[in-house]
């Protein structure tokens, strides 16, 4: 009987583990896992409803959703993607809905029903977990891995799988294996910026906005729905410019420029808007775009200086500009991030050039294979971190349950 251990009870390795004892009812599967409960992010994942997909069922879409391994996760999607992910949960009873931005949550609207369901299938396949097992040291001699933990036990095993998520001992671990680590960055996280404009304002939100964030490096653009929150922005819009610029906003200390065009508009088109409000009589105070709430148009207004009881038909020319200009671009200072409770990620990881994406097995040490968040890759928020981990670990369970 073969025997093989996963590094870590998390998504990818509790999946892969699954998917192996399934796929080869003679292997002999065990988890070691260093903390004293399984499954701790899904528990939380989500706000605790675990957004386990995203319902893109077309994999050269759901790529696009990843900052970090979008090229590398092409050929993965075509074993298993969100659709099978959707499936083998329906097949074990979870049924999934989606919800209006594409997110999938189990329809009982707990993460408590995603780790019912693998702990079932654990019990089912005798796969044996073992928590309070913190690995600290693994060696490949001949075709066997040994693999040494915190409390001095020592395991041995002929297929080993890293699945140890952003941990800093995983990274160390894989570097014993012969992997390079790419540099670290923290992804999916809010903005602080301490602006007159956005005082007092949290909780205001607009459907559309247009974000240019200008690092030393690189600009970065994003559309989308915005938040104002007691310490700045955040939403969909922050949220995806915060992963896609992780590793600039690092370098730069979290200091960069930030420009909002409010309406997503061209600045001809939002003039022409204004210009329509010239022969009215109403005060600026009472009409203004619809997309925009009343107590930020007071604010903006009074940020712009303009006196929010002029009445339309009396505004100067110059100053319908200046009102245009400041709607289709307001430059706001970033001083810094902070934690987006929902989800987050960290940017970086094992190489993907040493990783062969077919079988998720490491190019430098047969027998050794890697999948989720150790990876470098990961996604935007919205199930596509957790479709990472149920890919790679199917593909690597799969890989592990025919071992030559
Ligand atoms: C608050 C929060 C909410 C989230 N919500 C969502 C969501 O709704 N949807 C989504 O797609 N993504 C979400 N994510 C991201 C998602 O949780 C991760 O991408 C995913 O859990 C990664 O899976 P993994 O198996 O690679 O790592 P993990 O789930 O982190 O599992 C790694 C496991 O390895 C163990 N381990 C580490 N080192 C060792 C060692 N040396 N020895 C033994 N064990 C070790 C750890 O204790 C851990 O249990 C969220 C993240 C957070 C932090």
């Amino acid at each position: 009987m073969k025997k093989i251990i996963v590094i870590g009870a998390g998504a990818a390795g509790v999946f892969a583990a699954i998917r192996c004892a399934e796929a080869n009812p003679k292997t002999k599967v065990t988890i070691l896992e260093s903390g004293n409960k399984v499954l701790r992010k899904v528990k939380i994942s989500g706000g605790g409803r675990c957004n386990v997909t995203h319902h893109q069922f077309m994999s050269a879409e759901f790529v696009k959703n990843y900052p970090r391994g979008s090229r590398e996760l092409q050929s993965p999607f075509t074993q298993f993607q969100a659709e099978d992910t959707v499936k083998w949960f329906a097949d074990r009873g979870v049924k999934m809905k989606a919800e209006e931005d594409g997110r999938m949550f189990p329809v009982t609207d707990s993460s408590q029903t995603i780790i019912n369901c693998f702990l079932n299938e654990v019990k089912k396949l005798n796969i044996q977990i073992i928590t309070g097992k913190k690995v600290t040291s693994v060696k490949k001699e001949g075709n066997q891995f040994s693999i040494w933990t915190e409390q001095k036990d020592q395991f041995k095993a002929e297929g080993l799988m890293l699945a140890t998520g952003s941990m800093p001992e995983g990274y160390k671990l894989a570097k014993q294996l012969g992997h390079s680590i790419t540099p670290l960055a923290p992804s999916l996280f809010t903005f602080k910026i301490n602006s007159r404009l956005l005082k007092d304002l949290a909780g205001i939100s607009f459907p559309e906005v247009e974000l240019t964030l200008k690092t030393s490096k690189k600009t970065f653009q994003q559309v989308g729905p915005l938040l104002i929150t007691h310490w700045g922005l955040s939403g969909p819009a922050v949220l995806k410019l915060s992963a896609w610029a992780a590793r600039e906003m690092k370098e730069d200390n979290y200091q960069s420029t930030l420009e909002i065009n409010w309406l997503n508009k061209k600045r001809a088109p939002l003039l022409e808007e204004l210009f329509k409000n010239k022969n009215s009589k109403s005060k600026l105070t009472n009409l203004y775009p619809q997309e925009l709430a009343g107590r930020f148009w007071e604010q903006f207004l009074k940020v712009n200086q303009l006196d929010a009881d002029t009445p339309w038909n009396q505004l100067p020319h110059k100053q319908y500009n200046q009102l245009a200009d400041a709607l289709y671009k307001t430059s706001l200072e970033v001083e810094g991030k902070s934690r987006f409770k929902e989800e987050f990620v960290e940017c970086g990881g094992v190489h993907l050039k040493e990783i062969d994406f077919k079988t998720m097995e490491s190019k430098l040490t047969p027998g050794l294979f890697f999948a989720g968040e150790l990876l470098d890759i990961d996604g935007i928020t919205g199930g596509f971190n957790f479709q990472n981990a149920w890919t790679g670990g199917w593909i690597a369970g799969t890989s592990l349950a025919h071992l030559p």
